[in-house]
């Protein structure tokens, strides 16, 4: 990782510095964090020689060797003075919300748009909607592209920014063309390292758009988990987050094995901001509120949560594991008490 002495690398220095990489097999690759352009070494890097030659120009503050299999990813990393900024709210600063239905359904985009307002007034500062579902059963509806419309029209009539899952290259283009801010990579393709490079180019070193990584469903090591997020940073953009929801085979009576307590585990190894899902892992409405106030109780960032006006209506998982706004609204209330806590705000 090359750390330039001033904020970017200007354009004859940067082409100086890609020939030199270039005589090693080496590319570079500027990523735009909020303090300074820091430009990772694509190829191996441990040629002695390159790296001196590095380190000589005059240019260059120093030259960062992290040994870690997600070097861009690492808590050492120089993308760890950056912070994200989503729905006004400054991750780590204080808590973010994202909620909303598990799916919209097409032919009641009422549904969405009151549950759209209730979560807003709930304390939501991002707007969650299902366009397309990934579905274990192939019979099951599978999503309709044309919730795409709904999905906009409810960030229009709340002003919330939008998160939506996007399980194809094609998806991915047609959410970032309609304004869809967070691109959600769900449990199932969470691996799925083609759709994480897809969504990496895509986004570039865009600024304005972020991704919701979710953990992989099967209970796969940490480090697997953040060197997945480190296939879309290596293209450039550093707004990733990552989202415990639960794991498989689930604890017995719970949807899957709840997770947030690997929370402290990644914030030692990551910079990434933590945003649990506990909808997803718990599975089941009346157990959603404490799993949320365990996430904060960890450490999270925030807290991800289904929420539906009338849950037993919705479509998808919303049915039963969706909160009211109602609970949603006195969950949120006591995760940020909870938050205070955590901080030592509270006597
Ligand atoms: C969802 O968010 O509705 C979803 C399908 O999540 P996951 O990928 O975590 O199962
Ligand atoms: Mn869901």
């Amino acid at each position: 990782m090359i750390l330039p002495k001033s904020s970017r690398l200007a354009p004859e220095q940067e082409a100086e510095v890609t020939a030199i990489v270039a005589e090693f097999g080496c590319k570079i690759q500027p990523i735009i964090g909020a303090v300074r352009t820091i430009y990772a070494i694509l190829g191996d890097e441990r040629d002695e020689l390159m790296i001196n030659r590095l380190e000589g120009l005059d240019y260059i503050d120093r030259i960062d060797r992290i040994q870690s299999p997600f070097k861009l990813m690492d808590r050492r990393s120089d993308l760890a003075n950056g912070r994200l900024t989503l729905g006004g709210v400054t991750l780590g600063k204080e808590l973010f919300v994202i909620a909303g239905q598990c799916t919209i359904d097409p032919k009641n985009p009422n549904f969405f748009y009151e549950t759209a307002q209730a979560v807003k007034e709930a304390g939501a500062q991002m707007l969650r909607g299902g366009v397309w579902k990934p579905r274990t059963n192939p019979y099951t509806f599978q999503g309709d592209t044309k919730s795409l419309d709904i999905l906009m029209e409810g960030s229009r009539r709340t002003g919330l920014p939008v998160d939506t899952e996007v399980m194809e290259e094609e998806h991915i283009k047609l959410a970032l063309d309609a304004g869809v801010t967070l691109l959600q990579v769900g449990a199932r393709n969470a691996l799925n390292y083609s759709l994480l490079r897809a969504i990496g180019r895509a986004l570039g070193t865009r600024t304005d758009r972020a991704v919701l990584l979710k953990r992989s469903i099967h209970m796969g090591a940490v480090n697997e988990f953040i060197s997945a997020a480190e296939y879309i940073a290596a293209f450039g953009n550093p707004n990733i987050i990552l989202c415990p929801r639960g794991t498989s085979p689930g604890l017995d009576g719970y949807r899957n094995h709840p997770d947030e307590s690997i929370t402290p585990l990644l914030k030692e190894k990551t910079w990434a901001a933590v945003v649990v899902d506990p909808s997803h892992s718990v599975g089941k409405a009346s157990y959603v509120p404490a799993c949320a106030l365990a996430a904060v109780a960890y450490g999270a960032d925030g807290l991800c949560i289904e929420s539906h006006v009338n849950p037993s209506h919705g479509i998808g998982d919303d049915p039963k594991q969706a909160l009211t706004p109602e609970v949603l609204h006195k969950t949120i209330r006591q995760a940020k008490q909870l938050w205070s806590v955590r901080r030592g705000d509270a006597a």
